[in-house]
């Protein structure tokens, strides 16, 4: 199956980046190019122009970032980097890859620009000269109609999905460009699929480009059972504590891309009392096999690896390969899950995929011939009755094991001394052995795994990145009864759901069935919280702190008038919505008396009409 994988990996030294750019690399952690980088590099810093048929996920913005930051000119003062890419989030990410790689470069800017942002403060950042910019078409364009930024000097244009940007019909305002920028620069055109308009457009563009598409290689594993988690960053670690916690594993293997990554997520889990062990090319030889063999023994139940650390590692035990970081490719994929599985027995395969990786599923099932379906993640309950049955358990070894005499003859003593029944002295010796700790989890925030259909998902997510710009919530409206606030927290605080219900059910004694769904952004988050929140509630919340920062929570106003007229519709015609229940305190929970609220429905306040793509790309 996958052991045959012969696959050619190069080392980042062999391909003639620049010394600044590979110090920058380590730093990071990267271990070896990945396919598609090894196979762009060498074309890129040749000055060649590429077409590069990948899709997110395969490292294909470093794929152009690192050769580009090694031919760059530092001194240069006007852009020598142009990068066109569908969304403002792409756009962003690009330019946040460019610092990352650059971080040993001295007097390297990149710069962002896209629809949304005000003008003024752009321009302003256009004169502190970045040698890169990351832009959507429609800003980059306007920009370049007003004579800014200077592009003269530049030597590469990077059109970034490019298929993306044609199915958000960017497509004429990329070919503007196409046009308006110097005819010597050079082109490297990234597209998952290529479809005729963008052939025809590398065709008429490009100069005799070297085309790149990686290969699929297939097989089939009947004795995987492949599941898919689709999930944002931050929740990762929690889907796989509760996967652990629910799951009966005997080894596991995680895969990570970086060599930091092995360290930091090996570190999380010992904390959380797994014996994990971390595998990566930094680990000198002999450390790696006293690991594998602890792994064989059972000294060691999961290895947090790289690809490269894991190479052909036999081990029959493995129940479990868990794909933390996506792989690069399908034969990546293949090779990971070929670790369990092994000699005829049943093994489980589980990947975490970010929304945006999708497509990469798509090639995976074709490669595996196999259907890859959701993971149910574990509830609170499936997680509570394993805690019961664990602490049974303990009972039962207990019982099997040790020596009870000296403690039956205290328990007969106090029995008889407090005269109560031997049932209610064992529940306090039980609540004496569970400690501190609560035996049980109270509440297990709902992460749904996305809908995986890619072509809905896609439009939704690129709606929502226009939404996000136009200051709207960016998600489905809230469910009935609920309304969506605005918090200030985010991924960059570090902040996780649990976190966020946490710090309301407790801040505001709020009753955490009365919490909704929590999106999470880089600084603020979304929480839907009853429409009627009392004044009591809402002020308490104000105050309320999370993760070492303020909520500072206010109420956003409806972005969908759709959603609002179809309520309204629904009341007047006599069909009413199931009151929304009033949120509670603990404590007026508790005290609730029979009488029911009779709440009614409440309308919304119509928000503004939604603006058209390329207005909101511009404005
Ligand atoms: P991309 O396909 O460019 O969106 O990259 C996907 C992810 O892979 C990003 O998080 C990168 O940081 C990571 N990545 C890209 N190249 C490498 C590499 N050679 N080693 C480890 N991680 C990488």
């Amino acid at each position: 199956m996958a052991d045959d994988h012969e696959d050619s990996v190069t080392s980042f030294d062999k391909l003639n980046l620049s010394p600044a750019v590979i110090k920058g690399l380590k730093a990071i952690g990267y271990e070896t190019p990945s396919p598609i980088q090894a196979a762009i590099i060498p074309h890129v810093l040749e000055g060649r122009d590429v077409i590069g048929q990948a899709q997110t996920g395969t490292g294909k913005t470093a794929a152009f970032a690192l050769p580009l930051l090694t031919t760059l000119e530092a001194k240069q003062k006007l852009p020598q980097v142009l990068v066109l890419a569908p969304t403002r989030e792409l756009a962003i990410q690009v330019s946040e890859a460019f610092k990352t790689y650059a971080s040993q470069l001295k007097g390297f800017q990149v710069l962002p620009i896209y629809g949304g942002q005000d003008y003024r403060a752009q321009l302003k950042a256009l004169q502190r000269n970045p040698q890169v910019i990351v832009g959507t078409p429609g800003r980059v364009m306007d920009h370049m109609r007003r004579g800014t930024p200077d592009l003269s000097q530049l030597q590469c244009l990077v059109l970034d999905e490019a298929d993306e940007m044609l199915r958000m019909g960017f497509i004429d305002d990329v070919e503007w460009v196409l046009e308006k920028t110097p005819d010597q620069r050079q082109i490297a055109l990234f597209s998952a699929t290529m479809p005729s308009v963008i052939r025809k457009i590398a065709e008429k563009h490009l100069t005799d480009p070297e085309h790149i598409t990686m290969k699929v290689k297939t097989m089939t594993a009947d004795t995987i059972d492949q599941r898919v988690w689709i999930v944002s960053g931050a929740h990762k670690l929690d889907a796989l504590t509760r996967i652990l916690e629910a799951d009966d594993f005997d080894g596991i293997i995680i895969f990570v891309r970086t060599k930091n990554a092995t360290l930091e997520l090996t570190d999380k889990l010992l904390a959380r009392g797994y014996n994990t062990a971390a595998l990566n090319g930094d680990i000198q030889q002999k450390q790696r096999e006293k690991t594998v063999s602890e792994l064989k023994a059972g000294k060691v139940d999961i290895l947090v690896a790289t690809d490269v650390a894991a190479r052909g590692l036999d081990v029959d035990r493995i129940s479990h390969v868990i794909n933390y970081d996506v792989p690069y490719d399908t034969e990546a994929y293949i090779h990971r899950i070929g670790r369990t599985g092994r000699a005829g027995r049943q093994g489980k395969a589980i990947l975490f995929l970010a929304p945006r990786e999708r497509r990469m599923l798509k090639n995976i099932e074709t490669a595996t011939r196999q259907k890859i379906h959701n993971l149910e993640l574990p509830s609170s309950d499936m997680i509570n009755n394993r805690r019961i049955d664990q602490f049974k358990q303990r009972i039962t070894d207990t019982l099997d094991i040790e020596d009870l005499s000296f403690f039956k003859d205290i328990v007969e003593q106090y029995q008889k001394e407090k005269d109560l029944p031997p049932l209610v002295i064992s529940a306090a010796l039980a609540r004496m052995a569970q400690g501190d700790t609560p035996l049980l989890v109270t509440h297990l925030p709902e992460f749904k795994s996305d809908s995986r259909s890619d072509r809905y998902d896609r439009k939704k997510e690129s709606r929502r990145s226009r939404e996000r710009g136009k200051g709207n919530h960016g998600a489905e409206e809230p469910e009935k009864g609920k309304h969506r606030f605005k918090i200030q927290v985010g991924h960059t605080h570090d902040v996780k759901p649990g976190n966020i219900v946490g710090a309301i059910a407790n801040e505001a004694g709020l009753d955490s069935k009365d919490i909704g769904a929590i999106k999470i952004f880089d600084d603020f988050s979304y929480v839907d919280l009853p429409e009627e929140m009392p004044n009591e509630i809402f002020r308490k919340l104000k105050g309320a702190w999370v993760c070492g920062q303020k909520l500072g929570i206010e109420k956003v106003e409806s972005s969908n008038p759709s959603v609002t007229r179809s309520r309204k519709k629904s009341a007047k015609e006599g069909n009413l919505e199931r009151p929304s229940r009033k949120p509670r305190t603990r404590d007026q929970a508790k005290s609730r008396k029979k009488s029911k609220s009779t709440d009614k429905s409440k309308s919304r306040k119509s928000a503004p009409k939604s603006k058209s793509r390329k207005e909101s790309d511009k404005s």
